[in-house]
């Protein structure tokens, strides 16, 4: 065995970086925090190349002296924290005094910085090397520039993604941060190739109303739909907007939780937000949420995650029930125009009941609930956090589905098939070997989707043009994706050209699409975009989006009455599209009771 020593400090601030630097977005958070620590009212934030070859954060708040300069870029040095008791009452967004010194370990680091009367100075850290501090001319307040992040660590460097992902990671990042604090007026731009021009990404006002810093980054479209949602149990707050359930969307991309001016993720919390609207939104739907919590410092802990990404509460199961509280009393209290109704109270699941699989979700959503106040204890509310953290398990599929032959066996019926429509969201069938019960919206969605894509690939789309554009108004990060799938979109039979600042008109839509609003296929593509796009799609996946987007939003949906002409059609076009028995998400598109399995349940065998 060799001998113990003690690491070298570069050696520990290397083991440090890799904790609390992953990508540029992680750079990104952290010059952003350690700005606003500053008391600033306006920061300004640049990248290059997704923020791999620089990311610059500049903000007006109060400066370092060029005298601590080299002690902020030193490790465990902070002007945040004295002693370990100021731990439990952490009032600055930092604390830990490793981001600059980690950051100066695996990159180039340069900061300028003055101070009201002060004189301004600079220093570079150059992969672990300290420089000397030179006078700057800066102006008051902070510049920090990262350039080459993981340039002196190429095992590092071979884990970054392309430009583009980084830079959508970095970007929500920004996003993250500037919605925890909309006081303070934040830019982002962008310049994506060494030869390339900035683009200004976000330019955000300081705001006086969450919904105002809501609106600049997501578009006065979405937020002006939202719904505002606010509970108090006496210790513990929350407020904030949630979507309606027809706004919902492909990705958990608009769900934001905020403590403390820090955006942070729960799975608990989020399960309780997807329980607020269990039976609202289809499976698989997620829907958008802004939420921020005010509770005392002492009841949660920042100090859990090395790059604070996650905070503990002392009661985690109290903050569960607030948030489930205060978004079912706001859809209880109606006026969410939604169209989709809750499911009718219903008897413990049966054979015939366990058809839907929401029906056991029934009778906690029929239960009332107390305005205003602490959710009553005696009400089923659904298991609390620690169950609920791990996704809840699928339901065990019908007896009459596990001992049949599998649904692509269903062999077509003799005679012309009749459907009866039930509920305004089932299609009951009779068929070759028992009766079929067809989810409305789920088959239509799987035909429109096997028809668009058969129509794009031979290139015989039938495109719609709209004798009245349809105008939307983007937030510039949509902006730039509309741009940038356009031919995508235009192959997808949508035509969607600039219309100068923040405005794009639609003048066209694939016929497949009927009169469903072209904007609102628009936004439904934009969200799947931004989320493939994120996770690194390539352009095939990309019109595959598109047009799972389209057909998800073209489809008739639950609640939707149909004539028997369309019942009719719908079955007949089943029979033309391949693996009809499942909708693009992989959810069934219809249950199938055997004859043989009611022979058996009536006693004829
Ligand atoms: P922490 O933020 O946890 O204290 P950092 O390494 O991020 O640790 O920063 C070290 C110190 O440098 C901070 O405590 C702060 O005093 C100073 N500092 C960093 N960035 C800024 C800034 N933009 N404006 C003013 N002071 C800053
Ligand atoms: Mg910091």
């Amino acid at each position: 065995m060799p001998r113990i020593e003690k690491l070298p400090q570069s050696v520990v601030n290397r083991i440090a970086a890799g904790e609390v630097v992953e990508r540029p977005a992680s750079v990104v958070k952290e010059l952003l925090e350690n700005a606003l620590d500053a008391g600033p009212t306006r920061i300004d934030v640049e990248l290059e190349q997704g923020g791999i070859a620089l990311v610059r954060v500049v903000d007006n708040g109060s400066g370092i002296t060029a005298e601590e300069l080299p002690l902020a870029v030193t490790a465990h040095a902070t002007s945040k924290l004295r002693t370990a008791d100021d731990l439990d009452r952490i009032g600055t967004l930092g604390f830990r005094g490793e981001a600059l010194a980690s950051i100066g370990e695996v990159a180039r680091l340069t900061i300028r910085s003055r101070q009201a009367g002060g004189v301004g100075a600079a220093i570079t850290v150059d992969g672990g090397r300290l420089g000397e501090v030179v006078p700057d001319g800066c102006s008051v307040g902070t510049s920090v520039e990262v350039r080459q992040l993981f340039g002196n660590v190429p095992a590092r460097r071979a884990f970054l993604r392309a430009a583009q992902t980084e830079w959508s990671h970095a970007a929500e990042a920004f996003v993250r941060t500037a919605l925890a604090h909309p006081g303070i007026a934040f830019s982002l731009s962008h310049q994506s190739s060494a030869t390339g021009r900035p683009r200004r990404a976000h330019d955000l006002p300081a705001a006086v109303a969450w919904r105002d810093r809501i609106a600049s980054l997501h578009g006065h479209d979405l937020a002006d739909r939202l719904l505002e949602v606010e509970a108090d149990d006496g210790q513990i707050a929350v407020s904030g907007f949630v979507g309606r359930p027809e706004d919902d969307m492909a990705s958990g991309r608009l769900q934001h939780l905020f403590v403390a001016g820090r955006p942070f993720r729960d799975r608990a919390i989020l399960h309780a937000v997807q329980e607020a609207y269990r039976g609202l939104l289809l499976t698989g739907r997620q829907p958008i949420a802004f939420l921020r919590f005010d509770l005392p410092p002492d009841a949660v802990d920042v100090n859990v995650h090395p790059a604070k990404m996650e905070v503990r509460f002392r009661e985690p199961s109290r903050l569960y029930r607030l948030v489930l509280a205060a978004l079912r009393s706001r859809f209880l209290s109606g006026g969410t125009g939604t169209r989709l109704v809750a499911p009718a109270q219903a008897p413990p699941p049966t054979a015939a009941t366990r058809l839907t699989a929401d029906a056991p979700a029934a009778a906690a959503w029929a239960a009332p609930v107390e305005r205003g106040g602490s959710p009553p204890a005696g009400l089923p509310w659904p298991a609390p956090p620690a169950a609920a953290a791990s996704a809840p398990a699928p339901a065990e599929p019908p007896a009459w589905e596990r001992d049949e032959q599998s649904p692509a066996a269903i062999k077509p019926a003799a005679k012309v098939e009749r459907g009866v429509q039930m509920h305004d969201r089932y299609i009951v069938v009779e068929s070759g070997d028992g009766i079929e019960v067809i989810d409305q919206h789920a088959l239509h969605e799987r035909v429109l989707y096997e028809r668009l894509k058969a129509s794009v690939a031979t290139g015989g789309l039938e495109v719609q043009p709209l004798l009245v554009p349809e105008r939307l108004d983007l937030p510039p990060a949509e902006l730039e994706l509309v741009t940038e799938h356009a031919p995508a979109l235009e192959r997808a039979g949508m035509r969607v050209e600039p219309f100068g600042g923040s405005t794009v008109i639609v003048t066209s839509k694939p016929a497949l699409a009927g009169d469903t609003p072209a904007r609102d296929i628009v936004r439904e593509v934009l969200d799947r975009l931004a989320a493939a796009s994120s996770a690194g799609g390539s352009p095939s996946l990309l019109i595959d989006e598109v047009l799972h987007g389209m057909a998800c939003k073209a489809a008739i949906k639950a609640g939707d009455p149909l004539s028997q002409a369309e019942v009719d059609a719908l079955i007949r076009d089943r029979r033309l599209v391949p693996e009809s028995h499942h909708c693009p998400h992989g959810r069934p598109t219809s249950l199938t009771l055997s004859r043989r399995d009611l022979d058996r349940q009536f006693r004829r065998t």
